[in-house]
């Protein structure tokens, strides 16, 4: 059987090189005589491949010094709670930006610990749009401000990095950490769950500044503290070894194959670019957000017909590409194209929607 393109928003696909390398490696790792999965997290070949991971991830993202990077668990729904915990310090209010589906739920989880303050709202334009930056109402007595660089389920994304001042800024970049260079230090921390960009679900990535850890509230678990996870070099208890050795491939197919985040942006800009004109170029398509507004990486489109939504998929699948349905609470379509997904597959898919509006039209 071949391999189709999978449009999945995550679990999402991987590049096939760095399948193709882990099924190499799969039974024998580098003369081992045993696969990564089968390793002690603490003997020396597994302890290699995760300082490698590390030392490629902060390469490629040039994070600076005074940023630590863990690996964690719990996915960033655990970050949702994990956030407040570690980084509350004494303080009893928070910040939050309500940009989408993924906001809401950090919102929610916060507030178990905090007052949450909402920075901007975009609940009454059903997530469509962001208010313009003048209009953001910062609390001075906010221990953090958090928010949603891009929504993975509603396809809106910020055109820019909040500037909060002395306040820590934090960021959920599980839907486009990696899809483009950034500029770590203006976060106090950054965190992604690795099953959209990053590799197979599993691991947590946390890049944070090292001034911000040691202060968690008591109740915090050793699996969500900061400061315990570095201390034991993201092993104060088995790690998930074997999405960090899969982690770890994606980061060099990045470096090697790709040739770095510059190079990445170039592609993502001009994969997402194309599929948002074929869907501007017809009254058949239609995507809901301000363009100024638009994910590189999460595309919902629909039809103008609905009545069309089950064809499309059915023949969309026959043609080789998969998982294109919509959000539940959003429907119609969704075309998810982050770093792994090809040129090449954006190409079919614009082909295969003009072919089935001539079609269909
Ligand atoms: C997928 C996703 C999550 C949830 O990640 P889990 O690892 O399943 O907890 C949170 N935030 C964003 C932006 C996501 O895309």
């Amino acid at each position: 059987m071949s391999r189709v393109y999978n449009f999945s928003a995550g679990p999402a696909t991987l590049p096939e090189a760095v399948l193709q390398r882990a099924q190499q490696e799969m039974l024998d790792w580098q003369g081992s005589g045993m696969s990564t999965m089968e390793m002690s997290h603490r003997g020396k070949e597994f302890v290699s491949i995760a300082e490698q991971a590390t030392n490629d991830l902060r390469d490629l993202l040039n994070v600076p010094e005074n940023y630590k990077i863990l690996f964690m668990q719990g996915g960033a729904t655990g970050q949702f709670a994990g956030i407040p915990m570690n980084l509350l310090r004494g303080k009893t209010q928070a910040d939050y930006f309500n940009t989408g589906q993924w906001s809401k739920k950090a919102i929610k989880e916060a507030k178990n610990y905090c007052e949450v303050n909402l920075v901007a709202d975009s609940s009454d334009n059903n997530f469509t749009t962001i208010a313009d930056s003048s209009e953001w109402k910062f609390n001075p007595e906010a221990a953090y401000v958090h928010y949603t660089p891009n929504e993975t389920i509603n396809g809106l994304e910020f055109d820019q990095i909040p500037d909060t001042g002395d306040v820590p800024l934090i960021a959920d970049m599980s839907s486009t950490i990696l899809s483009r260079p950034i500029d770590v230090s203006k976060f106090g921390m950054i965190y992604a769950g690795a099953q959209k960009n990053i590799g197979p679900a599993g691991v947590t990535v946390v890049i944070v500044r090292d001034d911000l850890i040691g202060q968690a509230a008591d109740i915090c678990p050793t699996v969500l503290d900061y400061k315990a996870l570095d201390d034991a070099d993201s092993m104060p208890n088995t790690p998930p070894t074997y999405t960090w050795y899969l982690a770890g491939l994606v980061f060099q197919w990045l470096k090697d194959e790709i040739g770095g985040l510059d190079k990445m942006a170039e592609i993502n800009k001009r994969k997402a670019g194309k599929l948002y004109a074929a869907i501007d170029g017809s009254d058949f398509y239609a995507n809901p957000v301000d363009p100024k507004y638009r994910s590189w990486m999460n595309i919902p489109f629909t039809l103008a017909n609905t009545d069309l939504d089950k064809p499309f998929l059915a023949a969309a699948k026959e043609a080789g590409l998969a998982t294109l349905a919509g959000h539940r609470s959003v429907g119609g379509m969704r075309a998810s194209i982050y770093n792994a997904m090809p040129e090449a597959g954006v190409d079919a898919l614009i082909a295969f929607m003009q072919d089935f509006e001539q079609r269909n039209a």
